[in-house]
């Protein structure tokens, strides 16, 4: 155990690279696994960020996630764009390890975000970002006067699809059932909005679009009837995972399989391990918001390590 590090940070998002940030400000040596394929994070695969305050113009997202980086690196962070294949997290001196090699530390921040789920049809993917979203937040401003669809029929789709008659002329919610999952009081929200229709027992098995999203084709999963709907817009609403594989047999999770912490701290239930950003939030969910938490997992950091003398 000859190099024991004093934060390794497990993540590449904005919480990850922010915990980066403060930690390596603070002289802490930060060692940062920033995954292989998914280095950068969610915001990776999207177009304009407009929402990140300091950019009156907006910037790309990979752009942002680019420059947040640099300002990792320009402190002393130590970057390694690998994933993170088994931890240790319950002794004094943490085990983190990348294929072969083990690295050790005193304090973890896990910052593994999490992953929204997809339809898995045709096109979707492909027009990310020119159509196809995931977040009515981030992108409803986009769709102003347009023709829009959620799929999904959870709280999470009613709350989008409220957000979304804000800016859209029309949004049509396409459940697979023919009831909605959402609480009474949202559905009844929904239901009541004049701008929201409901196509029920009907998937997408399709998006389709050149350079972006110019409808969608459906079909009834009652009658087998196929059908197309003229859209500029799709917002995925049908629940996210977060990314906790790696931790979840040795870190406390919540019900829905977040990571657990002692907010508003980011301490988790073991010491010396702390965690930001979207894989302990079901909230709140915005580059701004994980990029906040992370700053206080290494501030967190920064005073466990403090204590430990
Ligand atoms: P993530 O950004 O998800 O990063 C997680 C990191 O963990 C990744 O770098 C990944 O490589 C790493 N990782 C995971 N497992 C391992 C492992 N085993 N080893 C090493 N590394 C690992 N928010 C906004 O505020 N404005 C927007 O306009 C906006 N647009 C969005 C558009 C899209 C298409 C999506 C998907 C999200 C958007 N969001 C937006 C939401 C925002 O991207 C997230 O809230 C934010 O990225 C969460 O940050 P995070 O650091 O917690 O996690």
């Amino acid at each position: 155990m000859s190099d024991v590090r004093n934060v390794i940070i497990i993540g590449s998002g904005p919480a990850g690279y922010t915990a980066a940030v403060y930690a390596a400000r603070a002289e802490l040596r930060p060692l940062v696994f920033e995954g292989s394929i998914t280095a950068g994070g969610a915001l990776m695969n999207t177009t304009d960020v407009e929402n990140f305050p300091g950019f009156p113009d907006g910037i790309m997202g990979p752009d942002l996630m680019d420059n947040l980086r640099k300002q990792a690196e320009r402190f002393g962070a130590e970057l390694v764009p690998e994933d993170v294949t088994d931890v240790d997290l319950t002794k004094p001196v943490k085990e983190v390890t990348v294929g072969g090699d083990t690295y050790f530390a005193h304090t973890v921040i896990l910052a593994t975000g999490s992953g929204y789920r997809e339809l898995g049809v045709p096109g979707e993917k492909e027009l990310s970002g020119r159509g196809t979203s995931w977040c009515a937040t981030c992108d409803g401003f986009f769709f102003r006067d347009q023709d829009i669809a959620v799929a999904g029929g959870g709280d999470t789709a009613m709350e989008e699809a409220l957000f979304l008659t804000r800016f859209a002329k029309s949004v049509t919610v396409i459940h697979r059932r023919d009831e909605l999952r959402a609480s009474r009081i949202m559905a009844e929200r929904a239901l009541a909005n004049e701008k929201i229709s409901f196509l029920w027992d009907t998937e997408v098995v399709e998006v389709v679009g050149e350079d972006r999203v110019s409808g969608l084709k459906l079909v009834n999963n009652k009658t087998n009837e196929a059908s197309t709907l003229d859209v500029t817009g799709l917002f995925v609403a049908i629940g996210h995972d977060p990314r906790v594989e790696l931790f979840q047999k040795q870190v406390e999770l919540d019900e829905e399989g977040y990571v657990k912490v002692d907010a508003p701290s980011t301490r988790t239930n073991l010491e010396g391990v702390f965690a930001a950003g979207d894989v302990v939030d079901h909230q709140y969910r915005q580059a701004i918001t994980a990029a906040g938490t992370g700053c206080s997992a290494a501030l967190d950091a920064e005073r466990f390590l403090a204590a430990l003398g």
